[in-house]
C-alpha cells in the first residue's frame, strides 16, 4: 500500500475536507479529521452550527443551490467532499464527482439515500432484500389507494424528510388523510411524495455500523435503539442478537453498501422480528444512534469514518464495554440556550456529556447527548438517562 501524505493545514499539500452540513455528527467527524492533521471546512445554512465551531473555517450557503455549491467547491478545492446531511443538491455532487472530485462515499449513494423512494426501490426491487411492504403516493387519490393496498396499521413518511418530520402512523383507515396532511407539512424539498409502509411489529430495531475501507468491509457490534415519533431517544451497544440473525444483518448490509460503493462508514438500520430481518433504511455516513461508540469503542464511528475515507486501514473493531447514549432535547423555541447541569450523575465512572453548542432551540431539537459505560447495557442506559435528566435547557432570549 502506498503511503498517505498529509500536509500542514493552511499550506499546500494539506488534505482539505469540506463538510457539507455542520451538525453534531459532522462536528465529531471534523474533530477526528483534525487529530490526523486534516484541514477542515464546515458548511451549513446558518452561522454558529456545531461543526463550524471546530473547523478551520466555515461558509454559510444554501447547499441545495447548485451554483452556490459549485462556486464554493471551486473556491475551496477540497480533496474530500463529505456530505453530512441529505438536503444537498445531489445533481451537483454527481457533476462534481464526474469532474474528478471525491464525494464520500459516492455521489450516487448521497442521491439515492436522500429520497426514501430511490433507496427502497434499489434495496427491495434491485437487490431483492426483505423490507416492510410499501407503496408510494404523490396525490391524495394515490395515497388513499396506497393505504388501501398496504392496510392498517401502516406508517406514512414523506420521501424526503429526516428526524421523523412528517412521519405518523395510521391505525384507523378513516383517519388516513390526517397522515397525508401531516406528511405534506413535514416534507423537505419539492417532492410532495410519501411512502406508505406496512407496520412491522418488530422485537428490536438495530443500527449496524458498516465500514467500507481499503481492506474490505467491517462491522461494529449491533446498536439497539428506541425511537419516539421517528427520532431516536436512546441507544445502546451491544444489542444481543442470535448468531444467525447477526449474520443475516451483516450479509444484507454488505450487499447494500457494496451496491452504493465508495469508502466510509454507513449506518444500516434493521427491524428484527424473531428470526426475520427487515432492512429499514441507511445513512451513507455516521448515524445518530452511533454516538454511543464515542464511549463504547476504541475507534468511534467518527474515527472509523475518517480512517476509511483517508484510505487508512481499519483494524479489528473491538467494543470495550457495554455502553449507552441518551439524548438531551430542547422543549421550546428560543435562541442562545443555556444548560443547567447537575454534576451528581457525572460522578459515576464511565459517564460523560456532549453539548453541541447549537445557537437556537425548537421543540424536540437535539441539543446534547449523555453517554455512559456500564457492566451491562441496562446499567449503562440507566446511567446515561440519569445524566441526561440532570441537564435542563433554558433560553436566555426566547
Ligand atoms: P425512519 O425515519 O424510517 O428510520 O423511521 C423512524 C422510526 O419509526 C423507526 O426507527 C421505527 O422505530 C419506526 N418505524 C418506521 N417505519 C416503520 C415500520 N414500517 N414499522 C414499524 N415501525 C416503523
Amino acid at each position: 500500500m502506498s503511503k498517505l501524505e498529509i500536509g500542514t493545514p493552511g499550506h499546500s499539500g494539506a488534505i482539505r475536507l469540506l463538510m457539507l452540513g455542520s451538525g453534531e455528527l459532522g462536528k465529531e467527524v471534523l474533530l477526528e479529521a483534525q487529530r490526523l492533521g486534516v484541514e477542515t471546512i464546515a458548511v451549513d445554512r446558518y452561522e454558529g452550527a456545531p461543526a463550524m465551531q471546530v473547523a478551520h473555517r466555515h461558509h454559510v450557503i444554501d447547499m441545495q443551490d447548485a451554483q452556490a455549491l459549485r462556486d464554493l467547491v471551486e473556491q475551496e478545492k477540497p480533496d474530500l467532499i463529505v456530505p453530512e446531511i441529505e438536503a444537498i443538491s445531489t445533481t451537483t455532487l454527481e457533476e462534481l464527482e464526474e469532474a474528478g472530485h471525491n464525494v464520500i462515499p459516492t455521489a450516487r449513494a448521497t442521491r439515492l439515500t436522500m429520497d426514501r423512494e430511490d433507496i427502497r426501490r434499489v434495496v427491495a426491487e434491485d437487490l431483492g432484500l426483505r423490507t416492510s411492504p410499501y407503496a408510494f403516493a404523490g396525490t391524495k387519490e394515490e395515497f388513499l389507494a396506497a393505504v388501501d393496498q398496504i392496510g392498517v396499521p401502516c406508517v406514512v413518511k414523506p420521501v424526503m424528510s429526516s428526524s421523523g418530520k412528517g412521519q405518523s402512523m395510521i391505525r384507523d383507515a378513516e383517519r388516513a388523510l390526517d397522515a397525508w396532511e401531516y406528511a405534506m407539512a413535514g416534507s423537505r424539498g419539492k417532492a410532495q411524495r410519501v411512502i406508505v409502509e406496512g407496520f412491522v411489529d418488530f422485537d428490536t430495531e438495530i443500527t449496524l455500523l458498516t465500514v467500507r475501507h481499503e481492506g474490505g468491509t467491517s462491522f461494529c457490534a449491533p446498536i439497539g435503539h428506541r425511537q419516539e415519533g421517528g427520532d431516536y431517544m436512546e441507544s445502546w451497544q451491544p444489542e444481543p442478537l442470535a448468531d444467525s440473525v447477526l449474520k443475516e444483518c451483516q450479509k444484507m448490509a454488505e450487499q447494500v453498501t457494496d451496491e452504493l460503493g465508495g469508502r466510509g462508514l454507513f449506518g444500516v438500520e434493521f427491524f428484527i422480528d424473531g428470526e426475520t430481518v427487515y432492512f429499514s433504511e441507511l445513512s451513507p455516513r455516521p448515524h445518530d444512534t452511533g454516538m454511543v461508540t464515542m464511549v463504547s469503542q476504541e475507534l468511534s464511528e467518527f474515527a472509523l469514518h475518517v480512517r476509511a475515507i483517508l484510505g487508512l486501514p481499519i483494524p479489528q473493531i473491538t467494543q470495550l464495554t457495554p455502553a449507552a447514549s441518551h439524548v438531551i432535547l430542547a422543549s421550546e423555541d428560543g435562541t442562545a440556550p443555556s444548560f443547567s447541569v447537575d454534576p451528581e450523575p457525572l460522578r459515576t465512572p464511565g459517564t460523560t456529556l456532549r453539548l453541541f453548542g447549537k445557537p437556537t432551540t425548537r421543540p424536540g431539537r437535539r441539543m446534547g447527548v449523555a453517554l455512559a459505560r456500564g457492566e451491562s447495557t441496562d446499567q449503562a442506559r440507566q446511567r446515561a438517562e440519569t445524566v441526561a435528566r440532570g441537564v435542563t435547557v433554558s433560553n436566555a432570549e426566547s
